[in-house]
């Protein structure tokens, strides 16, 4: 699984008011998994903190916004140096469900 994760809109940080009960709320950076064990939402000073790192089970970054789609022309480009470099299985992984006829 990736180190980043996409949301629509931004959240607080959980842990903030822990530290801070009078403080601004914070916009969280990353939604990880604690030292104590339990997830939240983190702003960056909270996460350095109390996160355990990024990575599967263990916590990802937040980005606000759409998940970019791969762009076909790039793809393509992609696809054919790595046919041009003989690496077959790379690009055919590359190119996906639907195939490598779609790049050629
Ligand atoms: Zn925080």
């Amino acid at each position: 699984m990736a180190d980043e994760t996409y949301i629509s809109s931004p959240v607080h940080c959980d842990t903030h008011p822990v530290k801070h009960p009078d403080g601004p709320a914070v916009n969280a950076a990353y939604d990880a998994r604690t030292v104590q064990g339990f997830w939240a939402y983190l702003c960056e000073s909270c996460f350095s903190e109390w996160g355990i790192g990024l990575g599967t089970g263990k916590g990802q970054r937040l980005i606000i916004g759409e998940k970019p789609k791969p762009d076909p022309q790039r793809t393509r480009t992609q696809i054919h140096a790595l046919l041009e470099a003989g690496e077959w299985g790379m690009a055919e992984e590359l190119a996906g469900e639907e195939g490598l006829d779609k790049y050629l």
